[in-house]
């Protein structure tokens, strides 16, 4: 089972809720981000507008969601929230816009999942806050215009590539999240484990946040399940010693991979002698699916220096054979 991933079940959707910072101070990490964010924020409430359209991109669970609602919450304004593949109509869209209130922020996920012709009402709302409403059908129908509040957009995307560009250069505040350090995880879990209630000591922090895929919703998962394990198989409090058992009976491995990371090194290494091999061959011999691998395991296993995106397909490197223990083919590796 994988750590990573949407909040696909509602015990998880609840304690990311709890666990999610409010303010930028709060937002751990991502300096050059927050640096940012803090002064367009700072000067759009200083003249009383709605702030910029934000675009955030990001492997999943690196806090797209989180810096949403912290950008809400700094603006001192309302928070409404969907996702591209649930805008199914131009109607679903237009109902949400004229509900906002000014310089409210509406967030959309997964925007590149947006149909175009749910896109093209976005435009203008994006452009002028207006949007053109078609009413009636056949030759009695007509098209209104209809005013909106100033607003913010945030979308978040996993892919800034699969954004078409009219869309894309409607932003006016692009960010990019990045992996995170071991340090900030470990100030990530230690602050979890406050809210929770968890007795941890730094080595367990330290522990945990080494094997969280640089990601803040894994680390959050992953502490969860060591207390389980700490309370059943020890006296409760996370040592790095307990912390270090726990993920190994979980299958998280020394470099934080889990069974999918190993799974796709395993099979460029074995099935396909190490690449170059298409994402499509890969995602069949492991049963996933491409924008999985896509979007989900390689951007960290390819951060780590794991494995290499070429333009004739997925390579194995150095440290996936060493990872291993099998020789490093002489084809100059690096
Ligand atoms: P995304 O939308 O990118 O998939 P989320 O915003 O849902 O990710 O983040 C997942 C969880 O990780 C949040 O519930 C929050 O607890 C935690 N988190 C994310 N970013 C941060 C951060 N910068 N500081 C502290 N916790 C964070």
């Amino acid at each position: 089972q994988r750590l990573v991933g949407s909040a696909e079940r509602p015990e998880d959707g609840r304690f990311d809720r709890a666990l999610r910072p409010t303010g930028l101070a709060e937002y751990i990490g991502q300096p050059e981000v927050s640096e940012q964010l803090d002064i367009f924020v700072s000067a759009a409430r200083a003249r009383s507008e709605a702030l910029d359209h934000v675009l955030i991109f990001g492997p999943p669970g690196l806090g797209k969601t989180t810096l949403a609602h912290v950008i809400a919450n700094e603006m001192g304004v309302g928070f409404r929230q969907t996702s591209g593949p649930v805008l199914e109509r131009p109607g679903d869209l237009a109902a949400l816009l004229t509900n906002l209130e000014r310089n409210d922020v509406l967030f959309i996920d997964e925007i590149h999942r947006l149909s175009p012709v749910v896109e093209e009402v976005l435009y203008p709302a994006l452009e002028d806050y207006q949007i053109d409403i078609v009413i009636g059908e056949g030759p009695a129908a007509r098209s209104i215009k209809l005013d909106l509040p100033p607003f913010t957009l945030v979308g978040a995307t996993t892919r800034a590539g699969a954004l078409t560009s009219p869309l894309r250069d409607r932003f006016g505040i692009v960010q990019r999240l990045e992996f995170y350090s071991q340090a900030d995880l470990s100030h990530i879990v230690t602050r979890s484990a406050g809210i929770l209630e968890i007795a941890i000591e730094p080595a367990g922090a330290a522990e945990i946040a080494r094997r969280s895929r640089g990601t803040p919703r894994v680390a959050n998962r992953l502490l969860r399940r060591v207390r389980d394990y700490a309370e059943v198989r020890a006296d409760g409090r996370i040592d790095g010693d307990t912390a270090a058992r726990a993920m190994d009976m979980l299958r998280v491995d020394d470099n934080g991979f889990d069974v999918m990371d190993r799974k796709l090194l395993g099979a460029l290494v074995e099935k396909f002698d190490g690449g170059p091999v298409g994402v499509e061959s890969l995602a069949a011999a492991i049963g996933e699916a491409r924008e999985t691998i896509e979007d989900v395991i390689e951007p960290y296993l390819i951060q780590q220096g794991f494995m290499m995106r070429t333009p004739r397909g997925r390579l194995a490197t150095a440290a996936t054979y060493r990872h291993y223990g099998l020789p490093v083919p002489d084809t100059g590796r690096t």
